[in-house]
């Protein structure tokens, strides 16, 4: 059995950052991912609002100004100030865990996390058994440590992106509505001269996504060279924020990212809140002050999450017309009443 003061699940955004305050504040941290490196393969179309708290630098591949929304066959709406980033994903994730690292954090890859017992032990695949008072699940939308504490993403968004060349430099990130995108959108960033183009749907509509993503690169297809570079995907929180604090016996259990539901439930955007959380989270790991970290989310995120929510569980339960779905979308002025 290895001890450890602080046990992280995840090395994503949430889970290095949340390791790299830990250790900073003098724990001894063992970081774990089922991942071989940081951020591979990628999984994340890579636009982040300017307003994000973490250092980019190296890891921006091109600056976004604006938001072009597509509405059904309808001429897009622009948004001109939407300010972004558009990330190398893996060069940010990988940045996070070197500070991680340097912060004196045991950074472990490879290393699959099994199970989580009633009493807080972490066990690997390979056997292997970890303790520690305070164990941060930052695993992701299908948290092993959210499932231990009975905080579980109920309500997911799965997607399909692929990566194509982009014949015109563009500086929007396009959004597709359309009730033939069903619980989701389509979208295309652009990123230099490739696009990241993808589409999420509802789980029951996950068999159509593929004949989704081609539609959508056909009807752009003037812009895109006709080679696919790469096919990725994932899943999405989209039911909300969850209760991420808990109990296994005498351990400390919090979650952190999208292992908290902090996904927008709207836009599936979750790298930025990631990043905070964990920070946060791996304050509270040192300060053992669970309870503060709890408010902080809640303050912070409580009320734009329950928005989206509300605004996606309309868009399920209506016949998406045109103006349900400008209603149910974050660059309309209806969204916001
Ligand atoms: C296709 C797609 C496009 C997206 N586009 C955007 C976007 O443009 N902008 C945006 O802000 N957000 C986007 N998101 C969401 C964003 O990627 C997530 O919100 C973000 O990655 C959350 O970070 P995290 O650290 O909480 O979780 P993750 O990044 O998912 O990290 C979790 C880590 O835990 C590890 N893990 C899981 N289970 C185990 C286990 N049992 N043992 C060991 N390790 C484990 C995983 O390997 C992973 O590295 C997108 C998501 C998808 C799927």
């Amino acid at each position: 059995m290895e001890m450890a003061d602080v046990i992280v699940l995840g090395l994503g955004p949430a889970g290095a950052s949340a390791a790299a305050e830990a250790a900073r504040r003098g724990c001894k941290v063992i970081a774990l991912d089922r991942k071989a490196q940081a951020g591979l393969p990628v999984q994340c179309a890579e636009f982040v609002p300017a307003m994000i708290d973490a250092d980019l630098a190296g890891v921006v591949r091109q600056r976004i100004e604006s938001m072009a929304t597509f509405v059904e066959d309808d001429a897009p709406d622009l948004k001109p100030d939407f300010p972004g980033h558009m990330l190398d994903r893996a060069a940010f994730d990988a940045s996070l865990v070197e500070a991680a690292r340097r912060a004196g954090a045991q950074i472990r890859f490879s290393s699959l996390v099994g199970r989580i017992s009633s009493d807080g032990t972490v066990t690997l695949s390979n056997g292997k058994e970890l303790r520690a008072p305070v164990v941060i699940g930052a695993d992701g939308p299908r948290s092993r440590a959210g499932k231990a504490i009975g905080s579980v993403n109920t309500e997911l968004v799965e997607t399909r992106q692929i990566t194509v060349g982009l014949t015109q430099p563009h500086t929007a990130t396009d959004i597709f509505l359309s009730a033939g995108i069903p619980g989701g959108y389509g979208w295309l960033f652009p990123k230099g001269e490739v696009a990241n183009l993808g589409a999420g749907v509802s789980p029951q509509s996950k068999a159509r996504l593929k004949s989704i993503v081609a539609r959508l690169r056909a009807s752009q297809r003037e812009r895109l060279s006709s080679e696919i570079l790469g096919v990725t995907g994932g899943a999405i929180p989209v039911g909300g924020m969850l209760k991420p604090r808990g109990l296994l016996q005498d351990t400390l259990v919090l979650l952190a990212g999208d292992a908290a539901g902090l996904a927008n439930p709207v836009t599936g955007a979750g790298i930025a809140a990631a990043v905070h959380s964990g920070r946060l989270a791996g304050q509270a790991a040192a300060t053992r002050s669970a309870e503060e970290y709890q408010e902080e989310l809640e303050d912070v995120y409580r009320a734009a999450l329950e928005r989206a929510l509300r605004r996606r569980r309309e868009l399920m339960t209506v016949k998406p017309e045109k103006a349900a779905l400008r209603r149910g979308w974050i660059a309309y002025p209806e969204y916001w009443q």
